[in-house]
This record gives C-alpha cells, structure tokens and sequence, in this order.
C-alpha cells in the first residue's frame, strides 16, 4: 500500500510541478483526493536506467488535435487498473525529444500485457503496455514538447524520497519483529537478546533505522525549504534501501528457522526489501546521481 501511495503521488508529480493553470484545475483535484489512480510510465524493455533511449513514439497529428502514440512501455506498477498514466514518448531524436503526457488508461488502441510474476508486491499488479497508435488529447502534454526528461527525473527525486521512506518502514517492522522475538526466545538457558552476538546484531540494526530515517527526513526538509535535494534524495534512497535490505535479511536470522517460513512475517519483508534497490533508479543510478552532484562543474 505504501508503495501504491508513492507511484500514485510520483504519477501526480509531473501535473503538480509542470502543468498548466488549467490542467491543474482540470485534473489535480480528483488525483489528489485520490479518486483517481496513477501509474508513472517511463521504463522500457530495452530502456531502464537509461531512460533517455526509449522508443516509444508520440506523432503530432498535423491538426493540432493531439498525438498518436506507438510503442512499447514496461514495469509499470498500476498498469491496466491506472486511471491515468504520466507517459514518456519520444517527439523527437535525441535526450530533449521526450515529452510528458497525462495520458488516459482508457485510450483507444492502448493494451496492457499479463501481469508480471514477481518475488514481492504483491499488492500491485506491475505491466506491460502496448501502444499501437492510440490518440492522446493535445492538451493532455505536460510542460514543453522535448522537456519530458526533466519532468522525469524532477518526478524521481521526489518519488525517491517516498520509496525510501517506504524501504525505512519497512526496516523499521522487520527491527520490531526482530526485537520482539529475541526477547522472548530462550536458547542456553536465557533469552537471545542476552547473548550479546544477538544483541548487537540488533543493536547494528537499529543503528541503521534510525540513519535511515534521518537521512531521508534531512533530504524531504530539504525540499520542503526549497533548497537543491537530487543527491541527498539518491543518498536517501541509497541508504534506506540497502538498510531495508540488510536489516530484513538479519531478522530472518535472529528468528532462525522461523524466519524462513511464512508463519513470521519477516521473510516477506526481506523478499518486499529487494525491489526498493531496483526500481526508480537502481542503486547503481543513485550512486551516478550522487557522483554527479560532486563532480566540479
Ligand atoms: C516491480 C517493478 C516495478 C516497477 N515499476 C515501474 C514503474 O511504475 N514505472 C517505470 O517507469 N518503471 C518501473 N520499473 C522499472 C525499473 O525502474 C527498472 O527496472 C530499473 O530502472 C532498472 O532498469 P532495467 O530493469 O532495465 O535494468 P538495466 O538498466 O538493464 O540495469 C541492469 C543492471 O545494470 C546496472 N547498470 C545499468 N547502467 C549502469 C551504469 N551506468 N552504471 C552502473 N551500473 C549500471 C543496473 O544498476 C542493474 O544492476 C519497475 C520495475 C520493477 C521490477
């Protein structure tokens, strides 16, 4: 579900930051009120940490009426149940020939593919979609024809802020899961939280969280004021993930064999922890934004 509310908001973001006065009022209500559902639709078979070489077509019909959309999007999460999508298509060669579109999920000539199979998230459904020349309103373009990139990425920094706060709930339940047990399990005649190779593999994953949380709470007050936050939203999410990572896959050790049956639930949260690593830049790109952000001009 939290993952839900941070695609959904990501999906917002271009209208909210890019849109018009009239397309806010048009559309932002019902999105933020949450009546409608958004999918945020940028990634490609061959196009994932580089987004910049999708394919997918957006034609401007000589009309002015809107444009046809042709290609092939993947892994979106919402995908076939989306009210709408924030859909990147290409309107021209070239990384300032992509543009934004709010485009309806109910567009002619727009199919989904099956579901995907996946270790976790289960809750979201995660698609394909196939573009085969459906009409896109043209008043349904977000900002500038060839700024849809940096509509993109303005999107993930924000989103990133939501999957790390995401990922650092998620340490948070596996500690608290952990915690718990440990203080009831008893082996060599105390409780393992008294075995002190127990107790500090817990207190390390505290430790974590908490660097978690304050990491992403610094780079969100960061936005909040207005200040620059792209490298401190890619250390947020960096450090949240890999922590979600570690300190899920510690639970399931501090519960044991337990651990590794469905009937605790922390080996879920160790499978729900892999895909915060993965999508919305992997933590490979965030390590690029970050190198980026303190490379000399
Ligand atoms: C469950 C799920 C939900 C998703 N939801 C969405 C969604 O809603 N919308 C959307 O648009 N996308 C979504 N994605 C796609 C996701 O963002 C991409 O999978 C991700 O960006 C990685 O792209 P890729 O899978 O093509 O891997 P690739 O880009 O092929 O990368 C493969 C490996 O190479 C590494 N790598 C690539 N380039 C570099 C580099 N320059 N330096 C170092 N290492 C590099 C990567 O880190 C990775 O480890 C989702 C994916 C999944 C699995």
């Amino acid at each position: 579900v939290a993952v839900a509310t941070s695609v959904h908001t990501l999906a917002c973001h271009p209208l909210h930051a890019f849109g018009t006065a009239g397309q806010k009022e048009r559309w932002l209500p019902e999105m933020l009120e949450g009546r409608t559902i958004g999918g945020y639709s940028l990634s490609e078979p061959q196009a994932g940490s580089d987004a910049a070489a999708l394919a997918c077509k957006a034609e401007r019909q000589e009309d002015g009426s809107g444009y046809r959309i042709t290609g092939t999007k993947a892994w979106i999460t919402h995908g076939g149940k989306a009210d709408f999508y924030a859909l990147f298509a290409r309107t021209a060669p070239g990384s300032h020939g992509i543009s934004c579109f709010l485009a309806p999920g109910t567009a002619e000539g727009l199919g989904f593919g099956a579901p995907e199979r996946k270790m976790g998230l289960q809750a979201v459904p995660t698609t394909s979609a196939y573009w085969d020349g459906a009409l896109v309103d043209a008043d349904r373009l977000v900002g500038d024809e060839g700024q849809g990139l940096q509509i993109a990425f303005s999107a993930l920094d924000s989103g990133r802020l939501g999957i790390a706060a995401c990922a650092t709930g998620l340490a948070q339940a596996a500690l608290d899961a952990a915690v718990a047990y440990a203080n009831e399990r008893t082996t060599f005649g105390r409780r393992i939280i008294d075995h002190q190779g127990l107790g500090f593999l817990l207190a390390d994953m505290a430790a974590a969280v908490d660097a978690a949380r304050a990491t992403y709470l610094d780079a969100a007050r960061r936005r909040d004021l207005g200040r620059p936050f792209s490298r401190q939203a890619s250390a947020a999410k960096l450090i949240a993930t890999d922590t979600a990572m570690k300190v899920t896959t510690d639970a399931v050790q501090v519960l044991g064999g337990y651990g590794y049956t469905r009937d605790f639930p922390v080996e879920r949260y160790m499978r729900e922890a892999k895909i915060t690593q993965i999508f919305e830049g992997t933590n490979q790109i965030q390590r690029l934004v970050i190198s980026r952000g303190l490379a000399q001009p």
